[in-house]
């Protein structure tokens, strides 16, 4: 389904959808979705009304949050690959339940401004975690060479889900999030094509789980080589 500016009206008021979510849909700014609504003389909603909006999709939609995501929830969250908002909205639970989570398992929570500022954790909650890889994750590189290479493997994998086949499109329509590019080998550093994957955000979470890393990185090597994408005898 393709949408046009025209349809921003309706996706904001009938479908309640966020104006961040729009302009996936629409292929346009987040600013510029906003500036149409109010230059065609549309009032936006307010921060506590979108809110309450947010909190009645997220309970509809409601994902059962198993030991393995709170385990993905933690690295996530230490390694700084993830916010508290952005977990929230990737497991579809409250921002105050997801801190939670995150308090209960003693993670020490960032304030806002060395979540900015600090670019690398101590390792002292990553060490006692069970997923913890040499630190691997920590890894830094940059964001916006990340951001250039993810488009470039989502393309080459034709917008598609490696594991399940969802199209990039349906995962928008549900999640309001693009496809995930997945690290095959869970080495963060190791950004080299041919280890990345195109993946939606469900399966990215099954095949991160404790115990079966090592299965689904054998699995996507074998699909890369199939796919020509890796020479079968590596040099
Ligand atoms: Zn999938």
């Amino acid at each position: 389904m393709k949408y046009i500016k025209s349809d921003i009206p309706r996706l904001y008021f009938q479908e309640k959808k966020n104006a961040s979510a729009i302009a996936l849909l629409v292929g346009m700014s987040v600013s510029g979705v906003t500036w149409y609504l109010r230059s065609h003389g549309y009032k936006l909603r307010s921060r506590g009304e979108s809110g309450a909006f947010v909190q009645r999709k997220r309970g509809r939609q409601r994902m059962d949050i198993t030991v393995a995501d709170r385990e993905e929830m933690v690295r996530l969250y230490i390694n700084r690959e993830g916010s508290v908002r952005q977990l929230a909205s990737r497991y579809r639970l409250s921002m105050g339940a997801t801190r939670s989570i995150l308090v209960w398992r003693g993670v020490k929570m960032r304030t806002s401004s060395e979540g900015l500022k600090v670019r690398y954790p101590s390792g002292r909650f990553g060490e006692l975690h069970g997923n913890w890889k040499n630190g691997v994750s920590l890894l830094p590189y940059g964001k916006e060479f990340t951001e250039r290479l993810k488009k470039t493997i989502r393309e080459r994998d034709g917008r598609v889900c490696q594991r399940c086949g969802k199209t990039e499109e349906e995962e928008i329509r549900d999640r309001q999030q693009r496809l995930c590019v997945n690290h095959i080998d869970f080495d963060k550093s190791n950004c080299a094509p041919e280890n990345l994957n195109t993946l939606c955000n469900v399966c990215n979470i099954k095949i991160g789980a404790k115990g079966k890393r090592a299965y689904w990185t054998k699995f996507f090597q074998e699909e890369q080589i199939k796919r020509g994408i890796i020479a079968s005898t590596p040099s």
